[in-house]
């Protein structure tokens, strides 16, 4: 009988799979990795399917060079999953199930599963060194330790027989003993076991509700306000599943989180592996916690996005925490929502999601009031003495603040001075100033790769660009007009700082952001700062807003919020209170009662009038409100088609030929083609054509049938992709 062929998925920019010969493969063979010839290269690549047939004539295709494996690596069920994400996000096969593989394992070799090997005496082996002579002093030492019949590890040996390296050899090449390898543990070294609190009567009933429907397709939304315990009815759900000897996938926005949560988890659950996946991970290391998640015996598996798609054999629950936040959402390569994934991996599956937040995306509120989700509620924050923070409004037309800070807030920071207590003051920009003038003439300095301004970072003496990385030195006057009277305009983290400590020259003022936590364990270091109280102010961004827990904590000032109010992206109110009730979240953590002030010019604004009521209900209907008669999403599906030239003519002509290619359909609008807000980035220059539908399916329709003809559009020197369901527009 003639040999299989193979059909192979690669990660390269054509939308079809590709045919070898494949001499030693059976069907079971389907998921497993291969080297194949392509072009001039090897690539590895993923066998999709076997069969007798290709629509190439036998002897033109070539064959597979090596397969990879011992069994295949990813299963029929995240195939299927993959093939589902491939046809939904319009994103070639090939390049979509590479990417569901870890890095190390797209090119060969891969780093081999790491191992340990410890020891055991075989049944001659124990009769034998029974009767070992007296003076055999480290034999007879190591038979004393060994005779049980019990593995042992080479620590353990080497406290019974320095030696013992030399007399296992001589055991093991007579018979004596065998060596046992298995897979090296992921989280080595022990931890204290905490113990679960009591859940109170709201956790409880989530938990009930949720538990009852394990092994049945069910999204929850657990909507609980920040500190009112959602980790906590996580813990007692995932004790549930692994009871009944499940896995549980969980995924968190941010790799700052993920530590911290395993932490949790590992406390809780001492004796269980734990395998932690995201994108900080060195590839060999993060090859073994995936490794460790395929073949079962990591139970939980904690990671950002990308873990979405590591294939968990006894997969019976999916956790998303904080499942409004934005880095759910990949923006390159397959461009794919991670909660959205999640839902369609759990009705595969036919297990339940729980979506986990304070403020949920609003496609996830619209579908929890539809009744596609259930929704879960807790209203109480855990702890008994915790209450929500106050939110006050600081006017600033009549409180005028100075380097940013308002009288009323540093009155504010100055009572938390007195009372040992810590501060924070939450803006959203990192850097000295967004920007750089001249007030002579009124020149900005601008990046020369990208449509937009320079960020000074004095500290460096540096401008620096925030979207393509570039990088100069502050110039000494104005390149346009000679004026050496020129300035930094606006207030970023490090301008902050600066004035906060001329301020309060004896407080320990700590600046978070992006820059100050570069370094892999500088955030750590500063977390434990904090939690010892070394410090008393905070400058922080978003970085800060996010799950973490400081007892000492008060006070809360957020600067700058104004500028998302008039921001033209339809999602910007949305993101703004999110982000404002998770700062607001960080106060007032513990026992001692929280206050948040927020410097505005718009007191009256419905959206911190909502924030002071904590109302993120009320507000959710307003914005869905909105979205309905403006007809936003979730009322209307979108697609953008993005090109990339290093002229933007190029690109709009090009999205004018792929709007004209456009098949018709009544139920799909297509815009016209327009250049991005930030037009040009990195020295390329980026236009975008929106389409979008009331109706789903038919978009999907029409995106499936339209991207054949874009793919044969002439595209030299550019660049496209589609964005479905895009996060921005
Ligand atoms: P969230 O994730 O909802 O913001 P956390 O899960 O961080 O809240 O919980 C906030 C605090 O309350 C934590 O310190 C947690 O240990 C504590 N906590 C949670 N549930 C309980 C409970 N049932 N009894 C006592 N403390 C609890
Ligand atoms: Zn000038
Ligand atoms: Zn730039």
């Amino acid at each position: 009988m003639l040999p299989l062929i193979a059909q192979v998925a690669l990660d390269v920019p054509i939308p079809r799979l590709f045919d070898y010969v494949a001499p030693t493969l059976t069907l079971a063979d389907v998921g497993r990795r291969v080297c194949v010839p392509f072009g001039r290269k090897e690539f590895v690549g993923v066998v999709l399917a076997l069969s007798r047939e290709s629509a190439h004539p036998r002897e033109q295709l070539k064959a597979v060079t090596a397969v990879l494996d011992d069994a295949p690596l990813l299963s029929a069920e995240i195939l299927k999953l993959l093939h589902f994400c491939s046809d939904y996000y319009h994103y070639p096969l090939g390049a979509t199930v590479l990417a569901a593989l870890p890095t190390a394992l797209r090119r060969t070799p891969a780093p081999p599963l790491r191992t340990v090997d410890s020891w055991q005496l075989t049944a001659l082996g124990r009769t034998a060194a029974a009767t070992l002579p007296q003076r055999a002093h480290a034999q007879r030492a190591l038979y004393a330790s060994m005779q049980d019949g019990a593995a042992y590890s080479a620590t353990a040996l080497a406290a019974a027989s320095a030696s013992y390296r030399t007399t296992l050899k001589h055991w093991l090449k007579l018979g004596w003993a065998t060596q046992l390898s298995q897979p090296a543990p992921l989280n080595p070294s022990p931890v204290s076991a905490d113990t679960a609190p009591t859940l109170n009567a709201e956790q409880a009933e989530a938990v009930s509700q949720i538990s009852a429907v394990l092994g049945r397709f069910q999204p929850f939304l657990l909507h609980g306000v920040t500190g009112s315990g959602k980790t906590e009815v996580y813990l007692h759900l995932v004790q549930t599943v692994l009871a009944q000897g499940g896995q549980v996938l969980i995924l968190v926005p941010e790799i700052n989180l993920t530590p911290q949560l395993t932490g949790v988890f590992r406390a809780r659950f001492p004796d269980i592996e734990i395998a932690t996946l995201n994108s900080g991970m060195a590839d060999s290391e993060r090859l073994q916690h995936w490794l460790a998640a395929v073949d079962g015996r990591a139970r939980i598996v904690l990671g950002t996005r990308l873990a979405v798609f590591a294939p968990l054999p006894a997969l019976a629950l999916i956790i998303i925490d904080e499942e409004h936040d934005s880095s759910f959402y990949q923006q390159d390569g397959l461009r794919y929502a991670a909660r959205d994934v999640a839902i369609m991996r759990a009705h595969q599956r036919t297990c339940p999601i729980v979506l986990g937040s304070a403020t949920p995306a609003l496609e996830t509120w619209h579908n929890a009031q539809s009744g596609r989700y259930q929704r879960l509620s807790l209203t109480q924050r855990a702890i008994d003495a915790a209450t929500l923070p106050q939110i006050r409004l600081v006017d600033l037309r009549t409180q005028k603040p100075e380097d940013g800070i308002s009288p009323a807030l540093a009155a504010a920071i100055q009572r938390r001075l007195d009372a040992g207590q810590q501060s924070l003051i939450f803006i959203n920009r990192r850097g000295y100033a967004p920007t750089l003038i001249c007030r002579a003439c009124g020149w900005a300095a601008g990046c020369p790769r990208c449509s937009t301004r320079l960020v000074v970072h004095l500290r460096e003496r540096q401008l620096r660009c925030h979207h393509c990385g570039y990088a100069e030195r502050v110039p000494h006057a104005c390149p346009d007009c000679g004026n050496i009277d020129i300035s930094p305009a606006g207030l970023g983290t490090q301008r902050l700082e600066e004035g906060l400590q001329k301020r309060f020259p004896a407080a320990r003022v700590l600046r978070i952001d992006r820059d100050s936590t570069r370094r892999k364990d500088s955030w750590p270091a500063m977390q434990q700062q904090i939690r010892r109280g070394e410090a008393d102010i905070l400058v922080g961004t978003q970085l800060l807003a996010k799950g973490h827990d400081f007892p000492n904590l008060t006070l809360v000032g957020v600067i700058g919020a104004d500028s998302a109010l008039y921001s033209p992206d339809f999602r910007a109110s949305e993101r703004l209170f999110a982000q404002l009730m998770q700062v607001s979240g960080r106060a007032g953590r513990a026992q001692h009662p929280g206050e948040v002030l927020i410097q505005t010019e718009f007191v009256g604004h419905p959206l911190y009038l909502a924030l002071q009521h904590h109302d993120y209900v009320g507000y959710a209907r307003t914005l869905l409100n909105e979205r309905r008669a403006a007809g936003f999403p979730p009322f209307i599906h979108q697609a953008v088609l993005r090109a990339e030239a290093p002229q933007i003519d190029a690109a709009v002509t090009f999205l004018n030929q792929a709007k004209a290619a456009a098949p018709a359909s009544a139920a799909v609008t297509l815009f016209d083609p327009t250049p991005a807000t930030m037009t040009r980035k990195a020295n390329v220059e980026r236009a975008l054509l929106l389409i979008q539908s009331p109706n789903r399916r038919a978009l999907q329709q029409f995106l499936g049938v339209w991207i054949e003809t874009i793919y044969t559009l002439r595209t030299s020197k550019l660049r496209w992709h589609l964005d479905v369901d895009p996060l921005e527009i």
